[in-house]
């Protein structure tokens, strides 16, 4: 995962390896390489500059001091292992802050909304999402509220019986009244968080965003995440700032993370919407769901 960034990242370090001194010269080709991986990776335009900007002034800034403390023997690391730090920082502040929280705060019943488009992973997510608050001692129940698509309501029924977690599903009902039933039904069951499984569309129509109103005028979620699909890079940034103008998301999980050669989601989207990562899918398994923690992921990116 996120080899592009990885390489990019460790080319600089190779370039600047041995390197006494910062100086203008070799600090703008470093940005140079940087900034081809950046794009590479399908991060933003807008996201890019402001990290090259923000790097090459603090860079700058402390060029003499780490380059005379280095030859002097009284810094340890060297200016190229200073400069990848400043890089590191720069991600884990683009990213962040951290903030995988969810408003869980509501008795007797709390709700998470899940929305996003066909193939995000949206399904697949909500059932790990009840696992996650399954393993913290929440007592979950999966709402099927993509009542459009037949074989959604299958496979949610599928995951919550192979998780043992309660699935409330009603065919014949309308997705803003099942995710209104549902709250009651869970508090019945004992159940103190219901995840809703809304409808996916191939595209943001007007239809969905409808449905999504309805559905927190009726059932008031206290926590809406978009799942986005991180493979498909700064398209996901695109879908991710489209719901934003439109619904009050609280975050995002961004899912196929394993599968990401590049990042340009991961990295772009906090900075391009101001709304948090809250978890990345790692995976198709169950388990494969962890929260968000930038600085391990720039730790990952940078080696
Ligand atoms: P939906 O249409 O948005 O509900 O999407 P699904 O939940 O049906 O998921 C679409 C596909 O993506 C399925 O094959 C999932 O197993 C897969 N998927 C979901 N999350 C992840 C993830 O984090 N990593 C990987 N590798 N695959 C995932």
């Amino acid at each position: 995962m996120l080899e592009i960034l990885t390489r990019g990242f460790r080319d600089v370090r190779q370039y600047l390896q041995g390197v006494r001194t910062l100086n203008e010269e070799n600090l703008s080709e470093a940005l140079a390489m940087i900034r081809v991986s950046l794009l590479e990776a399908d991060v933003e335009f807008q996201v890019t500059r402001s990290f090259l900007e923000k790097v090459k002034e603090q860079a700058l800034g402390e060029i003499v001091h780490v380059s005379v403390k280095f030859k002097e023997r009284k810094l340890k690391v060297s200016p190229g292992d200073h400069f990848i730090k400043l890089c590191h920082d720069e991600l884990v502040r683009l990213m962040g802050p951290e903030d995988a929280s969810l408003d869980l705060r509501r008795k007797p019943v709390s709700a998470i909304m899940m929305v996003g488009l066909q193939g995000s992973g949206k399904t697949t997510t909500a059932a790990k999402l009840a696992r996650f608050l399954q393993k913290k001692g929440n007592r979950p129940m999966l709402v099927a509220a993509d009542v459009y698509r037949p074989a959604a309501v299958d496979q949610i029924r599928k995951l919550g019986a192979d998780l043992n977690v309660p699935v409330y599903s009603d065919g014949g009902a309308r997705p803003p009244e099942i995710c209104s039933k549902a709250m009651q039904i869970a508090s019945d069951a004992n159940c103190d968080v219901v995840i809703f499984d809304t409808a996916g569309r191939l595209t943001i129509d007007e239809p969905l965003m409808e449905e999504i109103h309805q559905i927190e005028e009726l059932a008031h979620p206290d926590n809406v995440l978009l799942v986005c699909d991180a493979m498909i890079g700064q398209e996901s940034v695109n879908i991710a700032k489209a719901f934003n103008e439109r619904i009050r998301l609280t975050g995002f999980i961004l899912t196929k993370l394993d599968g990401d050669a590049r990042g340009g989601a991961a990295i772009s989207i906090k900075e391009a919407t101001g709304v948090p990562i809250k978890f990345v899918g790692m995976g198709e398994g169950m388990d494969r769901l962890e929260e968000f923690r930038p600085d391990g992921l720039a730790s990952r990116i940078l080696g």
